[in-house]
């Protein structure tokens, strides 16, 4: 499933240099984006950053200043939310306290004047698809707070829209409930084939759940990828830095064929990675290197193409895991990830121990910026 790659796949929803502005504050700036039919995606990015302006936009409940938004071929940039197949998912859930969990999933259908035995139907629907037939009788403040954001979620699919827009659905839920949830709303949209776009800060989240992700900065998207790919080849410092954990050794450029050699301190090994984009000798570059990409060991590695010697200054025990802080010469301090192997010790490195840390050339990612 990559639409996207496809040249002859058409967009259910294209955003053409659409530009917000709130009087003199630009909220969304020259933002243009395709999203496909079927594709759960995502809009990540800090507070501020424009994600829930761009959702109101899709929704219509707010108009751009500039551009257009196409929605299955049709310009809606200025067509009521009530008279577009969008349906949009508030964080707050809105149930109607009075109503059985099954009066408020046919809430938008009998007003919409839909037949009595096809709402009946509709909503047996979209109680077994959100396995909520037990409650179809109770009132919300008689369910629990998972349970509320599925009826939210049978709600807001009962009509059947063409978009689900979702604006921080899991914000309520505690983590082990909302990694749970996640699950289940991936198997529903796959279920239902509905396109959902979801608006999170939460980056574990985008990346568990989207087929794309979207990661935004200011009012303008930076980078949109698969999961994987924004993980692996971040464009920007900004993108390494949002999604995970990443060290960040600033450095001069020397290119050498397709790879890029780092010089980051004086008498220091250079270290070798592979550019996002073609560097010139002498320019400032950003290498940027995951910790669980990083091998930690007692001796000198053989035949590895990045090794540095440093220092053990720090240990963050993680059970599985441990983050180490290695100071290198110069004062340089990179994080490093090894598995905690439980049988010997739970640490394999102590506070002090001289170490040496090494990586392949194709971990480490020249930036720009
Ligand atoms: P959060 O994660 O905090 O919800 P966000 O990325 O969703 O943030 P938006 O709500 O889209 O951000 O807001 C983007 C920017 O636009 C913010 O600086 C916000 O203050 C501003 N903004 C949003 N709505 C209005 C408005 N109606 N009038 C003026 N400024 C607004």
């Amino acid at each position: 499933f990559a639409p996207w790659d496809d040249p002859n796949a058409k967009p259910l929803i294209r955003f053409r240099n659409v530009t917000k502005r709130f009087g003199e504050f630009t909220a969304i700036d020259d933002l243009t984006i395709d999203i496909y039919e079927r594709e759960f995606f995502a809009l990540l990015g800090p507070s501020g950053c424009g994600k829930t302006t761009l959702m109101r936009m899709l929704g219509g409940f707010e108009t751009p200043t500039e551009g257009q938004i196409e929605l299955a071929g049709k310009d809606i940039a200025r067509v009521p939310p009530n008279k577009r197949s969008v349906n949009m998912m508030f964080q707050s859930y809105a149930l109607f306290p009075h109503l059985s969990i099954w009066d408020n999933i046919a809430f938008g259908l009998r007003r919409g004047r839909m037949p009595k035995a096809e709402i009946a139907n509709r909503v047996e629907e979209m109680l077994r698809l959100t396995r909520l037939e037990k409650f179809a009788r109770r009132k919300p403040h008689q369910i629990s707070g998972g349970q509320r954001q599925r009826v939210a979620l049978a709600r807001s699919l009962a009509k059947a829209p063409t978009l689900l827009l979702l604006d921080e659905p899991l914000g309520a839920l505690d983590k082990k409930l909302r990694q749970d949830t996640q699950f289940e709303l991936m198997d529903i949209q796959e279920r239902t084939g509905t396109t959902f776009v979801i608006v999170t800060h939460d980056q574990e989240e985008a990346m568990t759940v989207a087929s794309r992700v979207a990661v935004m900065e200011d009012g303008r998207i930076v980078q949109v990828a698969t999961p994987d790919a924004i993980y692996e080849t971040p464009n920007s410092v900004y993108v390494a830095d949002f999604i995970g954990d990443v060290n960040i050794i600033v450095g001069r450029a020397d290119p050498q064929g397709d790879k890029v050699h780092l010089n980051w301190a004086e008498g220091q090994p250079k270290f070798i990675g592979t550019p996002a984009s073609p560097f010139e000798k002498g320019q400032t570059c950003h290498y940027a290197i995951r910790p669980e990409k990083i091998s930690i060991s007692a001796q000198k590695p053989e035949g590895a193409t990045n090794t540095v010697e440093g220092k053990v200054l720090d240990i963050a025990y993680l059970g599985n895991i441990s983050t180490y802080h290695v100071e290198l010469a110069g004062g340089q301090v990179i994080k490093a990830q090894k598995a905690n192997n439980r049988r010997i010790s739970r640490r394999s490195f102590t506070w002090g121990d001289q170490v040496w840390l090494s990586w392949t050339d194709t971990a480490g990612i020249l930036l720009e910026r």
